[in-house]
């Protein structure tokens, strides 16, 4: 009778153990990963323009800037000046 008590117990303690160990592991991965990521594409900073050719927004120091256009790359700047997109 004592030795089952003894392995209940100690069943018991290992439980425990696994418990709280699963738990801080849960935890510590909840830390280093946020549970809502920023949404891309959903607000857009202040500082990014939008390209006048192809559409995609680009961070406006990277942005090739013309008379009144803004645009994500100088071959679009080009195709924008030889074809503009209809629309
Ligand atoms: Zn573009």
């Amino acid at each position: 009778m004592r030795t089952l008590f003894l392995i209940l117990a100690i069943i018991a303690i290992y439980l425990i153990l696994r418990h709280f160990s699963t738990r801080l592991r849960k935890d510590a991965e909840a830390a280093k990963s946020p549970r809502h990521p920023p949404a891309m594409g959903k607000d857009i900073p202040a500082n990014m323009l939008k390209c006048d050719y192809c559409g995609v927004h680009v961070p406006a120091q990277e942005a090739i800037r013309s008379e009144k256009h803004n645009f994500c790359s100088l071959e679009h700047k080009l195709s924008f000046k030889e074809q503009p997109p209809q629309r």
